[in-house]
């Protein structure tokens, strides 16, 4: 066994996140008030150019909160993809909606294609209303998910939107300062370009705030329908009067304190992790039947997780991979498991799954820190270069 060990991902807290988490600790304000939070939603929309923020427990409960307000209810559909982590979708069934399960294209993210192709023969477009011919049940919204920070095909999948007048939920959970540099999103950032967008700052995400997230819009009245509901649906602070069903989703002074440190640093994240993406592609260029996968041409990506692509006739020896990295103490792990074939998703319907199916059998993640050095990437690259590839 060897002594060194080089995690999948993990933070990096070498800024200024012990001075302003100890203020907020000095000043007695570490729960839901306190000057931070509201210092970090200003900070996060200006770095992301929309109208507003509004903080969050974590992603999750962002995600919770976009498709409520996008309107999804009880036995409404939700288009979901299935090659994510499965928190992009679990809040569709707390609405007690169901989601329709769509296949990736080739950047991961859900394939507008086959998406266009399934509104166009499997639903009925009438009224304004999208209906799912199968269960005659209206399909309310897209989450679209920027996997691992690479951004989705946007102006493919909104003008399928727009053709349908579906809202567009960016899951940028994984993608915060992610960009286009090209074409009609040009200087868009990842959450920015559909109707709302949600970041997460858990600890294994390109910045932390130990937990907590982010719900992002350029429209005024979903931010401020977002922080209702965020904070119990007080419509009378004094009186304590509640219109609906609230939820405790505010982030605290605490995380903020953390998430202000951490967005200090993010451009020098993205530079670190850019320069490692790119020394692992230069390394990984001498091994065949290995692929580092791109992220999207005509964008800056935030290369917030690298994934390897393993050529077919290697396919059957990615858990023998994985572990002879764990043994020389490099963290790697498989994609996850797609989410129609999860238990709790068994019964919902899953649309033409080719993809993903492919990239579920060949992708291994590797180590992408922002505090991973170049001698680490040596080391990994190394680990693969030794691995015995033949069948
Ligand atoms: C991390 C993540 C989430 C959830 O964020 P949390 O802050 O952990 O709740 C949702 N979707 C995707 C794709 C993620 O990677």
């Amino acid at each position: 066994m060897s002594q060194r060990f080089i995690p999948l991902s993990v933070p990096s807290l070498r800024g200024n996140e012990l001075k302003y988490v100890t203020e907020a600790i000095e000043t007695e304000w570490v729960s839901t008030a306190g000057p931070y939070i509201q210092q970090f939603e200003e900070k996060i929309s200006e770095y992301v150019k929309t109208k507003g923020a509004v903080a969050v427990q974590n992603g999750s409960s962002g995600l919770h909160i976009a498709l409520k307000l996008m309107g999804v209810e009880n036995g409404d559909e939700v288009i979901v993809p299935t090659l994510t982590f499965i928190a992009a979708v679990n809040p569709v069934k707390y609405c007690h909606a169901d989601p329709v399960f769509m296949d990736c294209d080739n950047s991961l993210c859900i394939d507008p294609i086959k998406l266009k192709e399934f509104f166009a023969n499997s639903c009925e477009f009438k009224n304004g209303v999208l209906k799912n011919k199968v269960t005659e049940k209206p399909i309310k919204a897209i989450v679209v998910v920027h996997v691992f920070g690479n951004m989705a095909d946007m102006e493919a999948l909104m003008d399928v939107a727009n053709d349908y007048q579906l809202p567009v939920i960016e899951d940028a959970t994984e993608a915060i300062g992610t960009y286009y540099t090209s074409g009609r999103y040009k200087d868009k950032y990842a959450g920015s370009i559909g109707s709302i967008g949600v970041y997460s700052f858990n600890g294994n995400k390109i910045m932390t705030t130990g937990g907590g997230g982010m719900i992002v819009s350029n429209d005024m009245n979903v931010l401020s329908r977002a922080r209702h509901l965020t904070t119990q649906a007080k419509s009378d602070p004094l009186y304590y009067v509640h219109d609906e069903i609230g939820y405790n989703y505010r982030m605290t002074n605490l995380q903020a304190a953390l998430g202000l440190a951490q967005l200090e640093q993010l451009e020098a994240f993205i530079k670190t992790k850019t320069e490692n993406y790119q020394h692992y592609k230069h390394e990984l260029e001498n091994i065949p039947g290995l692929d580092l996968l791109p992220f999207r041409e005509g964008t800056r990506p935030n290369h917030w997780f690298y994934a390897i692509f393993i050529n077919e006739t290697f396919g059957l020896k990615r858990h023998k991979l994985i572990e002879s990295l764990a043994e020389k103490g490099v963290q790697a792990r498989p994609i996850w498991d797609l989410i129609h074939q999860q238990t709790p998703y068994h019964k919902n319907y899953a649309h033409q799954i080719v993809q993903a199916n492919k990239y579920l059998n060949q992708v291994v993640n590797l180590p992408c820190s922002s505090n991973l050095n170049t001698e680490d990437v040596d080391y990994i690259t190394e680990c693969l270069t030794e691995f015995n590839y033949s069948i």
